[in-house]
């Protein structure tokens, strides 16, 4: 046999906000990953699931971007190559490779630099500094991140940058930071071993964040209650001692009833209300008629039930909240987002082992991103773009006035590029034309701008409206940090050499500073987390060197030392007492009718991940989860006469999509689930682009659908 030539490389999983650590056993010859071996990280313990362990051969996918390429002049015009409904197979099938290759040609790295410096300065002189917007990455590094929002605000000169924490916990985050002036968690996923309640809501972990699931799994079997409340049945129900199964979108409902209860049978910690809070009164007057029965009729679980959870928790010594998009992505997500917050601080159940409050992050750097500043409102570290002192220290570091307007959001973005308002961007490593909701309407917005460059590892459904696609290196190729669904600094190293002429993501930003005449150079990822960890608190004491194999939570008073901490609040709130915020049931913003009468909820599968770029491009994850389905509850499926395996079209008031009915009792009746990994079958065709008011999330989690045989 032949010998090949190997080398392991300690880093981490790119998927999920769990954030394992993994070594990766590399082919050096030809330069692939052969293998992958969970490594002890704090997070998980040498455990890993079938995406950390299989889903790495995207990175040595064919179909990776090697060369910069450019819009020829007769290309197709913009949003007109073909209709979504109309795509075959998967990504990087004939629609990309077929039909987009051929409208670009290959372009030097100078050539296709200058070209993007010099559209976007063009813009800036012609229409203003907020005719140009940014998207950022939460599947880059914390430097990445950071580089990009620097060079959106001081050298594009506008604050209209964001990325995926729009569409994923924008509405936690708003009422986190609301109430507690931080919206980082308070306990890390494996302090539920302390816990004697632990609440799961709107949340899959088993498939969302699957090794986090198995520490929650061995906590139920070592004695730790779970109340597991959705709409759609969770896998890990079946650990749970209450599952309450809630009508989507009801919420608020629920929660506040518990709140009656719990105030109603005085199971308060009154000195933890007192001495750490402010605003009970209101909450009490807001939920003084919601009864558990008056709660049943709006949201479906038995009042019997409601009272049981609510008695659970306030009777616990110890409770944990875990919830992720299910309640996240509403019209009224930071409603349920302020409700859970509630039921912490009035049970006292913050700041101490075996308590606290987790929304349980997506993608693997999501709370590092929004850390770092991706988010239109703020800097780094959450620092308000609007105050004054905050500007000014930003303008004395970066040397450039910056601008004081809040920018847009992603959805924002994406409506003021239809009416013309944002004419250029820079898309480093997204795809809204997959990811974001009603995407004819973002086919609209991206087929108007006068300009696009689009950065990423291969041709994404995005990239085919850009003018410039500049080939990016993939998490397996660059070193940087990642901040993980715990608040855990760690540091991610290259395994592979960049395929052709693709090159590391924050040299590409810096040369584009450059060439746009802003000095941006560092000579190293190590020297970016300086400057970065120098404008925040949460990282201050932190640097590469620090973070060392194991990386640190943050905060961390000495890393030398020091593990950082992972408990927080146990003393003191950074705003001070916690707001307590009053809430009232609101609907969903659509409502189902005769035409529709299902809901639609949409979210991932295990083995699949968000607009499928990298794991649909994965043999071992492919092969698992080849097609998208919808799956339907039996007694819907017998009114409309589908079997299970037949072939159906699902339709909203935005969109048709066709696909396989798939009967599941884990869907309530008059509910439906779709995946939105799968853009033969874009879900995301469908949603709703509604936003919550505060967070500015869209309602993923309900829209008004028919199902009917194809
Ligand atoms: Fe990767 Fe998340 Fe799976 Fe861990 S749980 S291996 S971070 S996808």
């Amino acid at each position: 046999r032949q010998r090949v030539a190997t080398r392991a490389v300690d880093t981490l999983c790119p998927y999920c906000g769990v954030g394992c650590a993994v070594t990766y056993v590399a082919d050096v010859d030809h330069n692939r990953i052969v293998h992958a071996i969970g490594r002890d990280g704090a997070a998980n313990a040498g455990r890993l699931c079938v995406k950390g362990r299989y889903g790495h051969d995207y990175a040595s996918h064919p179909q990776r971007l090697t060369r910069p390429l450019i819009r020829l002049q007769n290309a197709y015009p913009k949003g007109q190559l073909s209709p979504m409904e109309q795509r075959p197979g998967k990504p990087g099938g004939p629609v990309e490779h077929d039909a987009v290759l051929p409208h670009f040609r290959e372009a030097s790295w100078d050539e296709a630099l200058q070209v993007v410096a010099d559209r976007l300065l063009g813009i800036r002189e012609s229409h203003g500094s907020d005719a140009l917007a940014g998207f950022g990455s939460a599947k880059g590094s914390n430097e990445e991140a950071y580089l990009f929002q620097k060079l959106v605000r001081a050298v594009l000169g506008t604050n209209n940058v964001d990325h995926c924490t729009r569409l994923c916990h924008a509405s936690s985050v708003a009422a986190l930071l609301e109430s507690m002036g931080s919206a980082a968690v308070t306990n890390v996923v494996r302090d539920v071993a302390r816990a004697d309640v632990a609440i799961l809501t709107g949340c899959n972990p088993t498939e969302n964040h699957p090794v986090a699931a198995t520490f929650i799994k061995d906590a139920a079997a070592a004695g730790t209650r779970l109340i597991v409340i959705n709409s759609r049945r969770p896998q890990i129900a079946d650990y749970a001692a209450l599952y309450l199964p809630i009508r989507p979108g009801t919420d608020v409902a629920l929660y506040n009833a518990m709140l009656h209860v719990i105030i109603r049978d005085d199971l308060l910690d009154h000195a933890f209300i007192r001495e750490r809070t402010e605003g009970f009164e209101a909450v009490a007057e807001a939920v003084r008629e919601v009864t558990p029965a008056a709660a049943e009729r709006i949201c479906g679980v038995p009042a019997a039930d409601i009272e049981q959870a609510a008695r659970m928790l306030g009777e616990a010594n110890a409770a944990m909240f875990f919830w992720g998009m299910g309640i996240s992505q509403h019209t009224r997500g930071t409603d349920n987002a302020r409700c859970l917050i509630s039921l912490a601080m009035v049970t006292g159940n913050v700041g101490r082992p075996g308590t606290g409050l987790h929304p349980l992050r997506g993608q693997n750097n999501v709370q590092g991103a929004s850390d770092a500043g991706l988010i239109p409102m703020v800097y780094p570290d959450y620092q308000r773009v609007d105050d004054p002192a905050v500007q000014e220290r930003f303008e004395r570091d970066w040397g450039v006035p910056l601008s004081p307007r809040p920018g847009l959001t992603v959805t924002e973005i994406i409506s003021a590029a239809r009416d013309g308002d944002v004419r250029g961007m820079y898309i480093l490593g997204e795809n809204p034309f997959i990811s974001d909701p009603d995407v004819n309407k973002v086919r609209e917005g991206l087929a108007n701008l006068d300009f696009l460059v689009v950065q990423d590892i291969f041709l994404t459904e995005t990239a085919e409206f850009a003018d410039v696609i500049l080939p990016a290196s993939s998490f397996m190729e660059k070193a940087g940090s990642y901040t993980n669904t715990d608040r855990r600094v760690q540091l991610g190293a290259p395994v592979l050499q960049p395929p052709g002429e693709a090159r590391q993501d924050w040299e590409l930003i810096c040369e584009i500073a450059q060439r746009m005449g802003y000095p941006m150079a560092y000579d190293s990822v190590a020297d970016v987390f300086d400057e970065f960890a120098a404008c925040t608190e949460s990282y201050a004491s932190l640097s590469h060197a620090a973070l060392g194999l194991r990386g640190r939570w943050y905060p961390c008073s000495n890393p030398e030392t020091s593990d950082g901490e992972p408990i927080v609040f146990g003393d003191a709130f950074p705003r001070g007492p916690a707001m307590l915020v009053a809430t009232r049931f609101t609907p969903a913003d659509e409502q189902p009718d005769g035409d529709f009468p299902l809901v639609l909820s949409t979210g991932r599968v295990l083995e699949h991940w968000h607009t499928g770029t990298m794991t649909r491009r994965s043999a071992a994850l492919d092969t698992l989860a080849p097609d998208a389905s919808v799956e339907l509850n039996p007694t819907d499926a017998r009114k409309l006469g589908i079997s299970d395996g037949q072939q159906v079209r699902v339709t909203s008031r935005r969109g048709t999509i066709t696909l396989m009915a798939e009967l599941s009792e884990a869907v309530l009746p008059g509910t439906v689930f779709i995946p939105m990994h799968f853009r033969e079958a874009c879900a995301n065709l469908l949603t709703n682009p509604a936003v919550d008011p505060w967070g500015k999330i869209p309602g993923f989690k309900f829209c008004a659908v028919r199902v009917e045989a194809a």
